[in-house]
C-alpha cells in the first residue's frame, strides 16, 4: 500500500479509537483541534497530488532506465533462477499506479471518521455550532439540521 494512503488510513483509525475514549480524554483531544484539523488537510492534499507525483516518478524512472540501459533479469518461473528457461535481461516493469478508486476510498473514510470526532465534539457541548460549521467545511462536508441542538 503506498504512502499517501497508509497515511490517511492512520489519521482514519485515530479518530476511530477517539470515539471510544472517555468524556475527559475527549476533552483534551478536543483542545487540539485544530492540529488534527490540519492534519486531515494535509492528508487530502497528498492525496490530491498523488496523480501528479506518479506521474513525475514513472518519467524520471523511465529517463534513468533508458539512460543507463538499465536490465533485470528474469528468473526461471520453475527453479526461480537461471537456466535455459529464463527469459534474459530485460528492461524493468515501470512503476505501478495506485488506483484512483483506491485513494477516494482512503479520502471518504478519513473525512467520515473526522466527521464524527467532530459531531461527538459537539454533542459533548466542546465545539460550539460556528466551529462545527467551519471545521466540517474545511474537511469538505457538512452539518445537517437535524444533528444540530436546538
Ligand atoms: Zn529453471
Amino acid at each position: 500500500m503506498i504512502y499517501t494512503i497508509k497515511r490517511a488510513n492512520l489519521l482514519a483509525d485515530q479518530f476511530r479509537n477517539f470515539k471510544t475514549s472517555h468524556i475527559h480524554h475527549l476533552a483534551g483531544l478536543c483542545a487540539n483541534l485544530e492540529f488534527w484539523i490540519h492534519e486531515v488537510e494535509e492528508a487530502f492534499n497528498a492525496l490530491d497530488g498523488y496523480h501528479e507525483r506518479f506521474l513525475l516518478l514513472r518519467a524520471a524512472q523511465r529517463e534513468w532506465v533508458e539512460r543507463y540501459d538499465i536490465k533485470e533479469y528474469q528468473f526461471c518461473r520453475i527453479c526461480g533462477g537461471r537456466c535455459e528457461f529464463d527469459n534474459g535481461p530485460v528492461a524493468p516493469a515501470p512503476p505501478r499506479r495506485t488506483p484512483s478508486s483506491e485513494l477516494e476510498n482512503a479520502r471518504v473514510e478519513l473525512k467520515d471518521e473526522a466527521r464524527e470526532f467532530l459531531m461527538r465534539c459537539y454533542q459533548a457541548g466542546m465545539l460550539d455550532e460556528d466551529s462545527l460549521r467551519e471545521m466540517c467545511a474545511r474537511i469538505g462536508t457538512g452539518v445537517e439540521y437535524s444533528e444540530l441542538k436546538y
